[in-house]
C-alpha cells in the first residue's frame, strides 16, 4: 500500500482537539481570575474583552504578559505568571466530558492515516493536563511516539528532530507536521525540510505566515477536509487482519 508520508506528526490542541470551542474559554476565564486575584486592576470582563483585543491585533503575542502590563510594574511578572499557570494547568478530571471534543473527522482521520503511516503527537502545554486530554480522546492507540513540550518557540521543533532522528530510516523518507498553528507547528517542522499542513481552525486562525518556512504547503479548514482528499489520493482498500 501507498504511504500517504511515512511519517506524520499531528498536533494535539485545535488540530485534533477541539480547545477553541471548548476548553479555551473555560481557561482563559480562570486565567483572569487568577491574575485579578493577585493584582491586575480590572474586573473580569474589561480583561476577557482585553485579552480578545490583543489577540486581534497580534495573536502571536503572550497574552498574559500583555495583560499584566495593566499592573505596576513590580507585580507585573507575578501577575502574568498567575495567568499562564491557571491558562496551561488545571484539573482536567473536573471538566465535563462535553469539553473534550475531538475536531471534526479528527478519529477518522488518525484511523485511516495510521493504518499507512506512521503517526507521532507533539503538543505543548502543561504536560500533566495534556497526558489527560489525550486519555480523555483515547488516541494514545494511533501514535508511535508522543513528545509533551513546554508552551514557546523553538520546544517544538526540538521534539521534531528527535522524530527525525530516532525514526527516518531512509532519507527518502517523507516526514509532514499538520497543526493549526504556522509558527510552531509548521515553521519548525519546515526547517528540518518536512512538508507541512495548515489545519486553519481554532484561535490562532488569524495568525498569518510571516516568514516563507511558515507558509503552509496545504490547509484544510478540518481534519475531515484533509481526511477526504487523502481518500480520494489513496483509495487503497485496507486488508482487514481478521479476514
Ligand atoms: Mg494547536
Amino acid at each position: 500500500m501507498k504511504p500517504l508520508f511515512e511519517q506524520i506528526v499531528f498536533d494535539l490542541d485545535d488540530t485534533l482537539l477541539d480547545t477553541s470551542g471548548t476548553l479555551v474559554p473555560i481557561a482563559v476565564r480562570r486565567a483572569c481570575l487568577a491574575m485579578i486575584d493577585v493584582g491586575l486592576p480590572m474586573t473580569i470582563d474589561s480583561a476577557l474583552l482585553r485579552r480578545t483585543e490583543l489577540l486581534r491585533l497580534n495573536p502571536r503575542i503572550d497574552t498574559w504578559t500583555e495583560l499584566a502590563q495593566a499592573a505596576p510594574e513590580p507585580i507585573r511578572a507575578r501577575i502574568a505568571k498567575a495567568g499562564s499557570d491557571a491558562f496551561y494547568r488545571y484539573n482536567v478530571d473536573e471538566l465535563p466530558a462535553s469539553a473534550f471534543r475531538p475536531q471534526e473527522g479528527a478519529l477518522e482521520l488518525l484511523h485511516f492515516a495510521s493504518q499507512r503511516s506512521k503517526l507521532h503527537l507533539v503538543s505543548a502545554g502543561d504536560e500533566q493536563t495534556q497526558r489527560k486530554k489525550i486519555e480523555r480522546l483515547a488516541i494514545e492507540k494511533f501514535f508511535a511516539s508522543i513528545h509533551l513540550v513546554a508552551p514557546g518557540p523553538g520546544n517544538k521543533h526540538r521534539a521534531f528532530a528527535e522524530i527525525d532522528r530516532k525514526f527516518r530510516t531512509s532519507p527518502e523518507e517523507r516526514f509532514v507536521s499538520i497543526g493549526n498553528r504556522v509558527d510552531t507547528d509548521l515553521g519548525e517542522a519546515k526547517t528540518l525540510g518536512w512538508s507541512t499542513i495548515w489545519i486553519r481552525a481554532g484561535e490562532h486562525v488569524s495568525l498569518q505566515p510571516l516568514t516563507s518556512q511558515e507558509i503552509p504547503d496545504f490547509e484544510a479548514g478540518s481534519p475531515m477536509v484533509l481526511l477526504r482528499l487523502w481518500e480520494q489520493q489513496f483509495p487503497t482498500t485496507v486488508k482487514d487482519p481478521n479476514v
